[in-house]
Formats: structure tokens, C-alpha cells, sequence
């Protein structure tokens, strides 16, 4: 080959690969590859993260893939890992395990992959960002929900999954409340149990037990969320204590937002879902572009101090359930009044 055309070709050559790399980053600052690893999405709730999310950030330019670990904590590893291989620019994961990704991570940021951590807070593990509904508040509410209705009495502690740090948060908010009552001896709690995976069917068996266990003797309940109040409620119904016993959750499900209107559920906590959604969106594309995001608070999951958006949450009872027409949560044909 002679050597002006070898020369040309060579200077053609790293111009394809200069035009290719510099094209391959504007591309993905300008479109960027999001997953999405939700530990269930058989949950009503979380479905409704996905679509909201997903829209959120396809607005903004972003292609998003999402993964459902269907509560394994393995498979939510190799879901991980999977995002990785696929090159996505930025994770956000609403962990099964709060304690067991920190290794995950570690793979994810050695890729220049930036860590969100949604909802739900990741444990000693290298994230870049958390956003989430203040959730100790979350507990206040539903402890201050019960309380109102049964300020004495027999309490029942019906906490969240044990692998969630949420159900951690919820309990010290729901602490918070009832300790002066316990302390002057208005409340006793008669008994406590975390809800594996959340599961309903695991809060109707706990609450069953606990009913036996004191003759049905139980005077309020305080459930971390809807679904495993739903379990409860079944549990009560069975012994005709439903609607009698006070009972919290949270998340405004709308066989729960039901419960409320018939008044067999005390109270629910309303987390506007499409809020968190499209700010986790706005959050993770202004990661994947570089821009630094605006943050109101921070939390520390025991690696570091992570940068945090904290939103507001909302007790609803039977006398402001309508705001969640008005917030076009559902329509008020699906809340059947
Ligand atoms: C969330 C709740 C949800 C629960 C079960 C918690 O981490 O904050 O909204 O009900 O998980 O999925």
C-alpha cells in the first residue's frame, strides 16, 4: 500500500473512532440508560413506581430497563449484575435486602455507574443519591392514627419485612408517639413481630396467633402498611372484631382506601407516588449528565452520609380520603362512592 493512502486511511480511520466515542457520549448524556432493579412488582404500589418512573424519565430522553426481583435477594444481585453488563449509565433500586448489595455496588461504581437507592434505604454501600418519603414520619402517623381512636389499651405491633430499613424507620417513628402512653401506662403492647417479605398472608397468620394467644384481647393494631393490614383486617373479620379493633397502614392501596370508607382500616398514609417517581427520574438523569441534583437532607447508611430527597407524606382517615380524587390518585368510580 503506498504510503499516502495508508496515511489517509489511518487518518480516516481514527477520525471514524473520534466521531464514534464523542457521538457515543453525547448520546448518552442526551439519552440515558437507566435500570430500574424494584424488589416486587407483584405489589400494587410498586407497579405504579414503574409506570410513573418510566414515563417520568422517557420524557426526559432517557431509555429505561426494569427488573423485578420478585422478593429473592439473589436474583436482585444478578438482575444487578445484568444492568451492569448492559453498559446503563445510572441504578436505581429498590433494595429487597437492605444489607446485602454493598459488593453489587462496588461492581456498579468500578463501571462509572452512578447508584440510586429508591425508597427504601441501601446499607453500607458506595450510593450516590436516596429519595423517599420521610418515613419516620410515615410511623408518627400511623401510631398518632390508632391513638386517636384507642387512646388505652392492648397494642399490637405489626411491623414491616426485617430485610427492609424502612420497617426499622417506621418503628422508631410509631416508638415515638406511643412511649408516653406506655411509660404512664395507658398502652400495653402486648406483642410485636416483623412480616416477612410483607406478605398479607404472613400478617394474617401472625395477627390469628396473636388473637389466640390473649383470648382476643386486642385493642388496636398498628400495621406498617396496607397490605399487611389487609391480612389483619381478614384476621379480625374472622373473629367479628373488624371495624372495632383500630388498625394503620400506609401507601393508600385501593382495597385499603376501601377498608378506610367502610371503616375496618383506621387510617392509611397517602405517598403521591407519581412525585417520588418523577423526581427519582429528574434525579437520575441529572446524574447521568453530571449535573448535581438538589438534595433537603441526608442519611447515613453506614459508608457514608448519602445525599438524600426527603417528600412529604399524608395521614389520611375516612374524613380526607377524597384528596386522593382530587390528586387524580384514583377516580372516585374506583373508590365506589
Ligand atoms: C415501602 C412501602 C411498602 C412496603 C412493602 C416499604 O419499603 O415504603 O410503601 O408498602 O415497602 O412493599
Amino acid at each position: 500500500m503506498n504510503i499516502i493512502l495508508k496515511k489517509s486511511i489511518l487518518a480516516l480511520a481514527s477520525l471514524a473512532v473520534f466521531s464514534l466515542s464523542s457521538g457515543a457520549a453525547m448520546a448518552d448524556a442526551a439519552n440515558p440508560k437507566i435500570g430500574f432493579s424494584i424488589d416486587d412488582l407483584r405489589v400494587e404500589r410498586w407497579a405504579r413506581d414503574r409506570d410513573f418512573f418510566t414515563a417520568a424519565a422517557e420524557k426526559l430522553g432517557a431509555k429505561v430497563f426494569v427488573q423485578s426481583a420478585d422478593a429473592s435477594e439473589a436474583r436482585q444481585i444478578s438482575q444487578i449484575e445484568n444492568l451492569i453488563s448492559r453498559g446503563v449509565d445510572v441504578i436505581v433500586i429498590v433494595p429487597f435486602n437492605a444489607t446485602v448489595l454493598t459488593n453489587t455496588i462496588k461492581e456498579a461504581k468500578k463501571a462509572g455507574i452512578k447508584v440510586v437507592s429508591y425508597d427504601r434505604l441501601i446499607l453500607n454501600a458506595d450510593v450516590d443519591a436516596y429519595i423517599s418519603f420521610d418515613n419516620e414520619k410515615v410511623g408518627e402517623m400511623q401510631a398518632e392514627g390508632v391513638v386517636k381512636a384507642q387512646p388505652k389499651g392492648n397494642y399490637y405491633l405489626l411491623g414491616g419485612s426485617p430485610t427492609d430499613n424502612n420497617a426499622k424507620m417506621l418503628r422508631e417513628g410509631q416508638l415515638k408517639v406511643l412511649k408516653p402512653y406506655i411509660d404512664r401506662g395507658d398502652i400495653k403492647i402486648v406483642g410485636q413481630q416483623w412480616v416477612k417479605d410483607w406478605n398479607p398472608t404472613e400478617a394474617l397468620s401472625i395477627v390469628e396467633n396473636a388473637l389466640t394467644a390473649n383470648n382476643n384481647k386486642i385493642d388496636a393494631i398498628v400495621a406498617s402498611n396496607d397490605g399487611t393490614a389487609g391480612g389483619a383486617v381478614q384476621a379480625l373479620a374472622a373473629q367479628k372484631l373488624a371495624g372495632k379493633v383500630p388498625i394503620s397502614g400506609q401507601d393508600a392501596d385501593l382495597a385499603a382506601v376501601k377498608r378506610v370508607i367502610a371503616g375496618t382500616q383506621t387510617m392509611t398514609v397517602y405517598k403521591p407516588l407519581q412525585l417520588i417517581a418523577s423526581q427519582a427520574a429528574t434525579l437520575s438523569v441529572q446524574l447521568a449528565r453530571n449535573e448535581k441534583p438538589a438534595y433537603n437532607s441526608q442519611y447515613d447508611n453506614g459508608f457514608k452520609k448519602v445525599d438524600t430527597v426527603l417528600l412529604k407524606p399524608t395521614a389520611l382517615t375516612k374524613a380526607n380520603i377524597n384528596m386522593l380524587v382530587d390528586d387524580g390518585f384514583y377516580t372516585q368510580a374506583q373508590l365506589g362512592k
